[in-house]
């Protein structure tokens, strides 16, 4: 495939060829049909001279002397040698000169006293055909100096306008899949070429960023998976140093069992993670209770609540809430905040989860009466293996992960979720879900 510069050039080359072509013919057929409407206008006049004259200088009397006052007519006029005039009788009256080929003739008749007359003028086409030659050669060999002209600088202009496109095919290429840092050179002008570069340096930021996250998410997935294993071999290495009593193996062997069951909860959480990254697409999105939802999860979790002497108080509107949403991700993020207010809240101590519609969407607020979150770590306990008290939630059993995946879960169905607290009052997360302006996200 030719280069873009070359078949602009190519295509735009033929076009002007094309337009030159069409219109040197025109130019052409036009000079000659008005060069030659001319001289026959010219002839006409010529003829009714003629008519004219004999009309004025004879009268019926001295109509015998018409051929002699032709013949001094003629002699008054440069061009009288060219007409010829003949009487009814074919007999000639004044005899034009014979004219070289090609000539253009125009013929004429009138009555005079009781007499026909037949005329004739003729001149040479010749200098109609010089002009017309000579339009014809200028333009066949100034229009290959005009293509030549026009195709180079438009290979030039092209050429120009695609460097920038040059370059940033360089510097794409230089773009490692490890250094997504670098950036397209954007061209000063406004135009496409600067756009497609902008377009691919945001496209570049966005890889940037989520590659980032993907390392930062794997570097702390992997230590936070290093200190329990550091635990379990500890725990296996400690009990084989010697031998030791089935009572000591059996302790050993529960460590082992709850340290693996907080590895196997952090795996599912890392899973959760992995698949909110690509979250269940709006079309599959199925039509939601959310009232009986948020009953029922609230139903299920009573025990535990109960368990901690927690009060757990459910405020639901009595009539059906419909939302279409994905509902295992709704169950998963309801119960990722119960759990919190559960795990965070002290005993005797209240939560209320709160489902209320307005007119352009829903809200569930779960509130708790628990420690409260500082105002510094507020904005950051959305991050992933973000806590605020990594040593006291070690043992609540958290790993950083649960408000991270439920955020995720709330920006796939396009809502939202916050936190709001006072430190030593409680805090309140709330979810707020918009309704599609049309039904269909
Ligand atoms: P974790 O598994 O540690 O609970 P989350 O992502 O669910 O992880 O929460 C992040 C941190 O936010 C928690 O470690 C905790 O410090 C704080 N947090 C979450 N919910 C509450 C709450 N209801 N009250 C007080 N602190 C909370």
């Amino acid at each position: 495939m030719l280069p873009i510069r070359l078949r602009l050039t190519l295509s735009y080359g033929g076009l002007l060829f094309l337009a030159l072509a069409l219109s040197g013919t025109a130019v052409v057929t036009l000079l000659r049909q008005r060069l030659t409407a001319r001289l026959d206008a010219a002839l006409d006049d010529r003829l009714r001279g003629v008519e004219t004259f004999l009309i004025h200088e004879t009268t019926p009397a001295t109509a015998d002397l018409i051929p002699k006052e032709l013949a001094e007519y003629a002699l008054t006029q440069p061009e009288g040698q060219l007409i010829d005039v003949r009487d009814s009788h074919g007999r000639v009256l004044l005899q034009g000169d014979a004219i070289p080929s090609p000539a253009r003739a125009r013929h004429r008749s009138f009555a005079l006293y009781g007499e026909n007359y037949q005329t004739k003028a003729a001149a040479s086409e010749e200098p109609i055909a010089e002009s017309v030659e000579e339009i014809r050669f200028l333009l066949v060999w100034s229009s290959p100096v005009l293509l030549l002209f026009i195709g180079l600088t438009g290979y030039w202009i092209s050429s120009r306008s695609l460097r920038p496109v040059d370059e940033m095919t360089r510097v794409a290429r230089s773009i490692g899949a490890l250094d997504l840092s670098s950036r397209l050179p954007v061209p000063p002008a406004r135009d496409e070429i600067s756009r497609l570069a902008e377009a691919w340096n945001e496209m570049l930021e966005r890889l940037d960023e989520s590659f980032t996250r993907m390392q930062r998410f794997t570097a702390d997935a992997a230590h936070e998976l290093r200190t329990p294993l550091a635990s379990l071999r500890t725990t296996a290495q400690l009990a084989l140093r010697r031998p030791r009593e089935a009572q000591e193996y059996r302790e050993a062997l529960e460590q082992v069992v709850t340290i693996s069951e907080r590895m196997n909860q952090l795996a599912e959480s890392l899973l959760a993670i992995a698949r909110g990254e690509h979250p269940c697409p709006p079309q599959v999105f199925t039509r939601v209770e959310l009232a009986s939802l948020v009953r029922g999860i609230s139903a299920e979790l009573q025990p535990l609540f109960a368990e901690r002497n927690l009060e757990l108080q459910v405020d639901v509107p009595a009539g059906p809430a419909y939302f279409d949403a994905d509902a295992d991700g709704l169950r998963r993020l309801l119960v990722v905040l119960l759990d919190n207010a559960l795990k965070y809240t002290q005993a005797d101590g209240k939560v209320t989860v709160v489902l209320q519609e307005s007119s352009d969407g829903y809200s569930v607020a779960v509130s708790d009466t628990g420690p409260g979150i500082p105002h510094d770590a507020l904005s950051r306990i959305f991050d992933r293996f973000f806590r605020v008290d990594p040593s006291r939630d070690r043992q609540t059993g958290g790993h950083g992960l649960g408000l991270a995946i439920a955020r995720q879960i709330a920006r796939a169905h396009h809502g939202q979720l916050e936190a709001s607290s006072v430190v030593g009052e409680g805090s309140t997360f709330r979810l707020s879900l918009p309704k599609a302006a049309d039904g269909v996200w």
